[in-house]
C-alpha cells in the first residue's frame, strides 16, 4: 500500500472563518474561549477532510490563530525579553508578539521562501534559553488521535527554525542549536508516549545554498534527535536538494519528502540514495499552484518507484496546501470549463487517493476518475479560452529595438526637464490615496447591482476630483489621481485583461488574519480595450501639473497570480508586458507625460538558489522593459519598488532603465539607499521618506534629515521626494499633515542647495 498524507492543510477556514473570528476577537466583539472554538472546528473538519479522502495519516500541528512560526517559538520559550511584560495566557503573548503593543513593536515579519506567505521572525540572542511548553500542540495532536486515524504531527526543523529567525545582539543563531534540539528530543519523546509512530519535520532551508557550517550542523543537531522513538519523516520542498544528497542521507531520519514538481529529476537521486529502509514520500501534486494533476503523467513517475519502493513510496502535495484555496466547492461564477481544469486543496485529496489507488488496486479500480483527468486536460489543451492567434502572432514580432527606449537616459532626461519644467527634488506619491469606507461601500454596491455603472463612475470621479485638489493645495509636482477605483493593483487589471479568471472565494493566508485572492491567469493575456486612459486623462484635466499614470507591472502581475503551469513563467511575463505595453502607449497618447509602472514583487521572483538568479533577472528585466519602451524620450517612466533588498540586484534595477524609481527606504533609515550611491545608479530616485505603513505623522525635521542623508549619497539632481509607497491604508488627515511636512521638507531643502 503506498501511503498518503499531506504536508499541512489551509488554516484560514473554508469561508475565511479564521479571519473572522481573529478581527472579532481582538476588536472586543467575542472572547477567547469563542475563538478557540473557531481553531477546534477548523482543525477538526481538516481531518475529517483527510479521512474522508482515505489518507493513510492525518496531519496535526500545521494549525495557527496566526503563525506556525509564532507558534514554534512560544512552545520553545523563545519569547523575546521585550515582551516580558506581555507573558500572560498562550493566546494574548501570541498575539502580543504578532501585533506589537503600544509599547512594544510586533515581531518582524518576512516573506516564507519564494511564497506569498509572511512569517514572524522569532527573535534570539546569545545564550538563549528554550524550555519546552508543548501543552498546546499536544493536546492537538491528541484532539487529532481521537478521530482514530494514525495521527503524524508536523513540525518545522529546528536547523530551518534558528535559519529563518533572526539575532537581536548579532549572535551566532546557529550556536544555539544544542539547546534548541534538547526541547525538539523531549518533545519528539512526549510525541512517541501518546502513541505517534511518525513525525513530519520541514527543513525547507535544505532547498537553498547553504553556508557549509549549517549544512554541516545536520548531523549532529539529528544526532542528538536520534532515538527518540517516533519516526522522523524530513520534509523539503520550493525545490531541488540534490545538492545536499549527502547530508541528508547520512541523518537518522526514517524518511524524506521531496518535492516532485518544482523538481521532478532530483527524484531519481532520491530513490537511489535513500537505502533499503527509508520511506520515500513524493510530493506529486502540486502545493503551490491550482491546476488539476496529471493523473497519468504523475502515476508513469510513480510506478516504476512503486515496483523499488512499495509501502515505502509515500504520495503527498509537494508542500503544505496553505498556499493554495481551500476547496472549489464555492465558486459558483467560474466558467465550468476553466473550473473542470482546476484543483483546490480539497480536489487535491481526492487527487491523491485516485494515485493511491491506481497504485495498489489498478487503473481499472479508478477508471472514471482517470478518464475524467485526462477529458479536463485534454479540454484544457485544445481550448480556444487558451490559445489565442493574436498573442502569438505578436509575440513572434517582437524585436530588440523594442525593449530600449530611443535615447539613453542622460539625454531623455534633458528633454524630461524641458517638458515637465519639475523643480529641483520633485515631489511626488506613490499612486494610492486613502481607501475610505466610502469608497468601499460604493464598489461593494456597484458590485451587488445596487449602485449603476454611471453612479459608480461619477463617485469615483468626485474622489479623483478630491485627490487632485489636495495635491494642488498641498503643493506636490507630480500628481496622481488616487486609485480610488482599484481595490487591489493586481485584481484591477487582472478584471480587465483577457486571459485571466478571478475566483469569488480563492483566498489564501498572507499573513495573520490576512488573505489575497490571486487571480488565475488560464490563457495567452492581451488588452482587449484601454483600462486606465479615461480616468488618467480624467484627472489630468483638473490640473496643470504632470499627472502621473500609474499601472501594474508585468513582474507583479505574474507574482501576484496563480500561473500558468503549460508554457514557462516568461513567456507569460512577455504577454503580460505587451499588454501592459499598449496602455503605456494609449496613455502617451492621451497627453500623460509621466508613466509610473509598479513592480513591488520584483525581488520576489527570484528564485531560491543563486545559480537561477541570472535567467530570472535576465527575462524580469526584458518583460519590464518591454512594458515600459514605447514611448518618447519626453516621457517620462517611474518605477516603485518595496519590501525589498535591493544591494544584491542593484544591477538588473538599473538595466531597467526606468527613468524614475521609487524606493521603501524610511524604516532602514535611509541605509537602503547606501547601496544606490556606492553602485552609482544612474538614473533618478526616490527614496522613500516616510513609513505610510503607520499612522504616526512624521515631522518636517525628520524628513529633511533623511533628505540631507539621500543627498550625501545621490546627486540632488537626480533625487525624488515622496513616501515609502501608497497610502490606501491610511485616513485622510494623516496623509495630508504627514505630505504637508513632506513638501515643506523639500522646500526648505531646494532652498538650501
Ligand atoms: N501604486 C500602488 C499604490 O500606491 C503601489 C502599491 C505597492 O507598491 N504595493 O498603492
Ligand atoms: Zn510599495
Amino acid at each position: 500500500m503506498a501511503l498518503t498524507h499531506l504536508l499541512g492543510y489551509p488554516r484560514i477556514g473554508e469561508r475565511r472563518e479564521l479571519k473572522f473570528a481573529l478581527e472579532s476577537f481582538w476588536q472586543g466583539g467575542s472572547d477567547a474561549a469563542a475563538l478557540q472554538q473557531v481553531g477546534a472546528r477548523l482543525r477538526h473538519a481538516a481531518w475529517l477532510r483527510q479521512q474522508q479522502a482515505g489518507l493513510g495519516l492525518l496531519s496535526a500541528g500545521d494549525f495557527a490563530f496566526y503563525d506556525p512560526m509564532l507558534d514554534h517559538a512560544l512552545m520553545f520559550g523563545a519569547i523575546p525579553p521585550r515582551f516580558t511584560a506581555e507573558r500572560c495566557d498562550r493566546l494574548a503573548t501570541a498575539f502580543a508578539l504578532a501585533r506589537g503593543t503600544p509599547g512594544q513593536p510586533a515581531l518582524e515579519m518576512t516573506k516564507w521562501f519564494d511564497t506569498n506567505y509572511h512569517y514572524l521572525k522569532p527573535e534570539l540572542h546569545a545564550g538563549q534559553d528554550f524550555h519546552l511548553d508543548a501543552h498546546a500542540y499536544l493536546a492537538q495532536v491528541a484532539d487529532a488521535q481521537a478521530l482514530g486515524s494514525p495521527v503524524k504531527p508536523v513540525l518545522i526543523g529546528p536547523l530551518s527554525f534558528l535559519w529563518l529567525a533572526k539575532s537581536t545582539d548579532g549572535a551566532d543563531r546557529l550556536a544555539l542549536w544544542p539547546a534548541l534540539t534538547a526541547c525538539y528530543a523531549e518533545l519528539l519523546r512526549s510525541l512517541a508516549d501518546a502513541g505517534v509512530e511518525w513525525v513530519q519535520i520541514d527543513e525547507p532551508i535544505l532547498a537553498l545554498d547553504l553556508d557549509p557550517a549549517w549544512r554541516d550542523a545536520f548531523a549532529p543537531a539529528y544526532a542528538a534527535l536520534a532515538g527518540t522513538r517516533p519516526k522522523l519523516l524530513l520534509a523539503t520542498y520550493f525545490d531541488d536538494v540534490t545538492h545536499h544528497l549527502d547530508t541528508i542521507t547520512a541523518l537518522p531520519v526514517q524518511g524524506l519528502h521531496v518535492d516532485a514538481v518544482r523538481a521532478p529529476w532530483q527524484l531519481a537521486a532520491a530513490a537511489d540514495r535513500l537505502g533499503a529502509q527509508r520511506v520515500l514520500s513524493v510530493g506529486i501534486v502540486d502545493g503551490r499552484n491550482i491546476w488539476r494533476t496529471d493523473l497519468r503523467r504523475a502515476l508513469a513517475t510513480l510506478q516504476p518507484l512503486h515496483e523499488r519502493f512499495g509501502e515505502r513510496l509515500w504520495l503527498a502535495p509537494s508542500c503544505s496546501l496553505a498556499h493554495v484555496p481551500l476547496s472549489l466547492r464555492h465558486e459558483t461564477r467560474l466558467d465550468p470549463q476553466i473550473k473542470r481544469w482546476l484543483a483546490f486543496a480539497d480536489e487535491k485529496l481526492g487527487e491523491l487517493s485516485t494515485l493511491q489507488r491506481a497504485l495498489d488496486e489498478g487503473e481499472d479500480a479508478v477508471r472514471e476518475a482517470l478518464a475524467e483527468s485526462d477529458a479536463a486536460l485534454a479540454s484544457r489543451r485544445h481550448s480556444r479560452l487558451v490559445t489565442h492567434p493574436y498573442v502569438a502572432k505578436r509575440l513572434q514580432q517582437l524585436t530588440p529595438a523594442m525593449e530600449r527606449r530611443t535615447s539613453a537616459y542622460p539625454v531623455r532626461a534633458e528633454r524630461q526637464r524641458a517638458a515637465l519644467q519639475l523643480p529641483l527634488l520633485p515631489t511626488t506619491t506613490i499612486g494610492s490615496f486613502p481607501q475610505t469606507p466610502e469608497i468601499r461601500a460604493d464598489r461593494a454596491a456597484w458590485r451587488r447591482g445596487e449602485l449603476g455603472a454611471y453612479d459608480y463612475l461619477q463617485r469615483m470621479r468626485e474622489e479623483i476630483r478630491h485627490a487632485i485638489q489636495q495635491q494642488e493645495s498641498l503643493g506636490l509636482d507630480v500628481l496622481v489621481h488616487g486609485e480610488a477605483e482599484r481595490s487591489d493593483m493586481v485584481d484591477y487589471f487582472a478584471e480587465h485583461l483577457f486571459g485571466f479568471a478571478l475566483t469569488e472565494n480563492g483566498w489564501v493566508q498572507s499573513y495573520g488574519s490576512r488573505c489575497v485572492k490571486p487571480p488565475v491567469i488560464y490563457g495567452d493575456v492581451h488588452r482587449p480595450d484601454a483600462i486606465t486612459v479615461d480616468t488618467a486623462r480624467y484627472a489630468q484635466s483638473l490640473t496643470d501639473k504632470p499627472v502621473k499614470g500609474m499601472l501594474t507591472g508585468p513582474v507583479t502581475m505574474l507574482q501576484w497570480s496563480f500561473v500558468r503551469d503549460d508554457q514557462p513563467r516568461e513567456l507569460t511575463a512577455r504577454q503580460l508586458a505587451l499588454a501592459i505595453r499598449d496602455e503605456v502607449a494609449d496613455l502617451e497618447k492621451a497627453g500623460i507625460g509621466v508613466i509610473q509602472i509598479d513592480e513591488p514583487a520584483f525581488r520576489e521572483g527570484l528564485p531560491l538558489k543563486r545559480r537561477d538568479w541570472p535567467p530570472y533577472l535576465h527575462w524580469a528585466v526584458q518583460a519590464f522593459k518591454l512594458a515600459a519602451c514605447c514611448v518618447a524620450d519626453e516621457t517620462q517612466v517611474h518605477t516603485h519598488m518595496c519590501y525589498s533588498e535591493f544591494n544584491d540586484i542593484l544591477p538588473a534595477i538599473a538595466a531597467m532603465d526606468a527613468d524614475v524609481i521609487t524606493i521603501e527606504t524610511s524604516r532602514s533609515n535611509m541605509e537602503l539607499l547606501d547601496g544606490f550611491g556606492s553602485f552609482a545608479y544612474p538614473n533618478e530616485i526616490g527614496p522613500g521618506v516616510y513609513d505610510i505603513h503607520s499612522p504616526r505623522v512624521p515631522s518636517q525635521q525628520e524628513m529633511e534629515r533623511l533628505l540631507e542623508r539621500a543627498c550625501e549619497v545621490v546627486d540632488p539632481r537626480r533625487l525624488w521626494v515622496n513616501p515609502d509607497c501608497g497610502l490606501k491604508t491610511r485616513r485622510w488627515p494623516e496623509t495630508n499633515a504627514a505630505l504637508s511636512h513632506m513638501v515643506q521638507a523639500a522646500k526648505t531643502l531646494r532652498e538650501r542647495l
